[in-house]
């Protein structure tokens, strides 16, 4: 007699949608239908349709779950997305889109992350992640190696530089309160001392280094903002005398972070000079590259590298300058010891009596628990187009940005706000005819909204002395200088043909 009969297996699966062993076919169905709509996507030849209220409330409408207690079929499904998304997503790809850090991405790293999803490995311990665990592994000491860091070093994936930026500042928190004064914050929480710590940074970093310091619980103001010089990097007889003064207020100095590659203006703070101070004033160096980190493997900027091997922690993120897809991003510590301070021991999935060497849980390294392979795209690009390609990508929209900025010089119509130094370029329009500043606020945004919601081009703003400028920020190495000033002429034609608000009589 069989007891434990299994049940008919063909029988469970047949119309089942969960990938297996017998939906092959149905995936390969799923996959050919999406690739119509993709298809349809590289066709517009707009980066957005167009800005529309009465359209973009429609479709807050057809967001909605209604009708899902039963099932439909994928086209049909996949035609309402179309029309609620796919049709009206961000082209990034499109040269007239210049806005924000968002790159065009490889091939190989599509196809990486359709493995990766379909196999859906979690790398966090060896026995969910195997061989992955590795291809990470590699990743990071391809990128540690490129910072010279040394075999102590080590590193893991994260979900982006905000994340990579909070556990530099963690680790240097918990390590300087460990150091010197003996407080174990991972075991016993908050002290008072902690409240006292400052990090150092230039008042043109990320804002993530404020917001991460508010998480860890020591408050924005404990992050100190240092002045910048005229090329928009960070002041180093300002770093000094803004740590003198933070010690005669009493406060501990415990950090200092370099930007490599600001945000807006692409400025590289001077690491070599920031790295001496921090030894000295025995302050953890915290590098953030994470838009300008990649460009190590350039011949153009490889020097503002030189020195970042004494860094004690590098952000660097990938989605932004690797031309992979979000996200994708890791975070770097020269002595790997301090991993310790995120280490933690769970009894059902990485008990300290199971370490192993030859079979590491990268879990340990992490903040995150369940987390997705991301490092396989990376892997899957520098294997297939090498880092000289890249390299090339990146020489190329530097040279775009100082192009544009060097056409737009001699253009009486444009104030420039800096000579560029990676791939963006600040700028307002400024019409020789008005001259007071809020009529400039109001040219430039009018002028950016305008474009955008044309469709006609995305351009991103940020303020410079309170002032409203534009940005291009530029990562699309197919891009060309003609049509670069084909978004600086219709910039040109939107503003003349502003009318400032006139104020009632
Ligand atoms: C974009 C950026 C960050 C934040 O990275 P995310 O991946 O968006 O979280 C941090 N620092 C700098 C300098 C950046 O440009």
């Amino acid at each position: 007699m069989i007891i434990n009969e299994a049940p008919p297996f063909k029988e469970l699966s047949l119309n089942s949608y969960l990938f297996n062993d017998e939906s092959l076919e149905l995936y390969e169905d799923y996959i050919t239908k999406t690739l119509v709509y993709i298809q349809k996507f590289l066709a517009n030849r707009k980066f957005y349709k167009g800005d529309d209220i009465e359209e973009i409330k429609i479709n807050k409408q057809k967001a909605r779950l209604t009708d899902i207690n039963s099932s439909n079929p994928i086209h049909k499904t996949l035609e309402e997305l179309n029309e609620l998304y796919i049709e009206n997503a961000i082209a990034f790809h499109n040269p007239t889109y210049v806005a924000h850090l968002n790159c065009p991405i490889t091939l190989p790293s599509i196809v990486a992350e359709l493995i990766a999803t379909t196999v859906n490995t979690a790398v966090e311990t060896w026995d969910q992640s195997t061989s992955a665990t590795f291809i990470e592994q590699e990743v990071i000491r391809w990128i540690c190696n490129e910072f010279k860091f040394d075999d102590y070093s080590d590193g893991v994936f994260t979900s982006g530089g905000t994340q990579s930026n909070f556990m530099a500042l963690l680790m240097a928190r918990d390590h300087y309160a460990f150091e010197k004064f003996g407080i174990n914050i991972k075991q016993n929480g908050w002290s008072d001392q902690v409240s006292k710590f400052r990090i150092f940074c230039s008042e043109k970093s990320h804002f993530s280094i404020k917001k991460n310091a508010a998480l860890l619980g020591m408050g924005y103001d404990a992050v100190v903002p240092v002045k910048v010089d005229n090329r928009m990097c960070m002041d180093t007889e300002e770093l000094v005398l803004a740590i003198e003064k933070t010690k005669q207020e009493g406060n501990i100095p415990i950090a200092v972070v370099a930007t490599l590659g600001t945000t807006d203006y692409g400025s590289f703070d001077p690491i070599k000079t920031i790295g001496k101070i921090a030894k000295e004033q025995e302050l953890w160096l915290h590098v953030d590259g994470a838009y300008g980190g990649c460009y190590v493997l350039t011949e153009t900027h490889n020097h503002y590298f030189d020195g970042v091997e004494y860094a004690d922690s590098i952000t660097i993120d990938f989605h932004k300058t690797l031309f992979q897809p979000v996200s994708c991003s890791a975070f770097l510590a020269r002595n790997r010891k301090h991993f310790q301070y995120v280490s933690y021991y769970a009894d059902y999935l990485n008990p300290l009596e199971d370490k192993d060497s030859e079979r590491p849980n990268l879990i340990e390294k992490s903040i995150q628990t369940t987390r997705r392979f991301d490092a396989l795209k990376v892997w899957l690009t520098l294997k297939t187009l090498g880092t000289k390609t890249i390299a090339s990508y990146l020489e190329e929209v530097h040279h775009l940005a100082k192009q544009v900025y060097n056409n737009m010089l001699s253009n009486p119509n444009f104030e420039l706000a800096h000579v560029p130094e990676l791939s963006t370029v600040v700028f307002r329009y400024k019409n020789s005819e008005a001259d007071h500043e809020p009529t400039h606020d109001e040219v430039n945004l009018h002028i950016k909204n305008t474009l955008y919601k044309a469709g006609k081009a995305s351009i991103a703003s940020t303020k410079l002395n309170g002032n409203i400028y534009l940005k291009f920020t530029l990562l699309n190495p197919k891009n060309t200088i003609n049509n670069l000033l084909n978004i600086v002429d219709m910039i040109e034609e939107t503003g003349k043909l502003y009318q400032p608000k006139t104020e009632a009589l």
